[in-house]
């Protein structure tokens, strides 16, 4: 198997709602995620970002086999996850585990760690009273928490501890791959650059492979070998994470990377032009960014630009007509962006 291809996600589509009412009429549909094409190397991260609303959650959850896929197909070394989730779901989650945002609330609050953590070594991994125990002290130890933690409840945890819980939680499948979505922004920033170190430590010292969803740049620059940025359902720029962050080619890329305060620079605000995403019911024709681009032309309305790779880096792809030359981003006032 080429490591290249350990997750492959070939043009994949969301799409929720459409099809007819009783009396006939078409209902609109909204894609959510619209002919995504990704491959991920086994050993590294993956990171996505983008707005709000730009689909990155829902691809995350076709990842895990939470959703479906309306269209294409997402493989890992070459089987097919969709399948794979109806066919034997336990061998799906034996490979593929889910970090969830809100660390307190993905864990039940009657069961204690002990038992939260038992559960895939129980029903996953098949392992018996004397593995578990030990097991479970590797665990806890893998995620820097007292061995003595797991009889106590979620909530006598603090958000960064609970986090960790759930990231021992995903570990305890053993997996191959790793979806966090989200994982680090309900904490405050202290406690992030906490739960960041154990991740990348995790990573090496497991084997692992990282899917990383993010809306925060800094975050996502701080953990990913390579990004892609998703706009309105589309990936409209993916590459080494140090290419996009200084090279970025993309109007949309250069656009959130100009609304991160940084030293010596305010914070880009609002002066004119659009700020929202499109109306899903109602996309656009052509690139959905148009609207809110300063170097959209009249080809730009008129269709959707294919994905190509910057002159002599094959693998920094950008999905736009006029694509820029690369450069930081200007410090230029450029419209806000939702982020949550
Ligand atoms: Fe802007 Fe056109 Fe590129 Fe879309 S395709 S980002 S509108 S230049």
């Amino acid at each position: 198997m080429n490591d290249a291809r350990f997750l492959s996600i070939d043009r994949v589509e969301r799409v929720f709602g459409g099809g007819r009412t009783l009396f006939g009429t078409a209902r609109p549909g909204v894609h959510a995620v619209q002919g995504v094409s990704l491959d991920v190397t086994r050993g590294e991260t993956l990171g996505i970002v983008g707005e709000s609303g730009c689909g990155k959650s829902t691809l995350a959850r076709m990842i895990v086999g939470l959703d479906r896929p309306t269209g294409g197909r997402i493989t890992l070394e070459g089987r097919d996850l969709a399948a794979e989730a109806d066919r034997d779901p336990r061998a799906l989650a034996r490979r593929v585990q889910y970090v969830f945002q809100d660390p307190v609330a993905s864990l039940n609050p009657r069961k204690t760690i002990r038992a939260i953590l038992e559960a895939p070594l129980i029903h996953l991994r098949g392992l018996n009273r004397s593995a578990r125990a030990a097991r479970l002290a590797k665990l806890m130890e893998a995620v820097n928490l007292a061995p003595e933690f797991l009889e106590r409840y979620p909530h006598e945890f603090s958000g960064g501890q609970a986090q960790r819980i759930g990231i021992a939680r995903a570990l305890a499948a053993d997996p191959d791959l790793i979806v966090l979505d989200e994982p680090v922004s309900a904490l405050d920033v202290s406690v992030q650059a906490q739960v960041l170190n154990i991740l990348d430590g995790l990573r090496d010292r497991f084997g692992l492979t990282y899917v990383f969803i993010s809306h925060d740049l800094a975050v996502i620059e701080s953990v990913s070998d390579r990004v892609a940025v998703m706009y309105f359902g589309h990936v409209v720029e993916v590459g080494r994470a140090s290419e996009i962050f200084a090279r970025p080619r993309h109007p949309y890329t250069r656009l959130l990377l100009a609304s991160v305060p940084a030293p010596g620079r305010a914070a880009a605000v609002a002066e004119t032009g659009e700020t929202e995403l499109p109306d899903p019911y109602h996309p656009p024709p052509g690139c959905p960014f148009h609207a809110r681009c300063p170097r959209a032309s009249d080809i730009c309305r008129a269709g959707f630009p294919a994905s190509a790779p910057a002159p002599g880096r094959p693998d920094h792809l950008t999905a736009c007509h006029h694509p820029e030359d690369g450069g930081m981003p200007a410090p230029a006032a450029a419209p806000e962006f939702q982020q949550g």
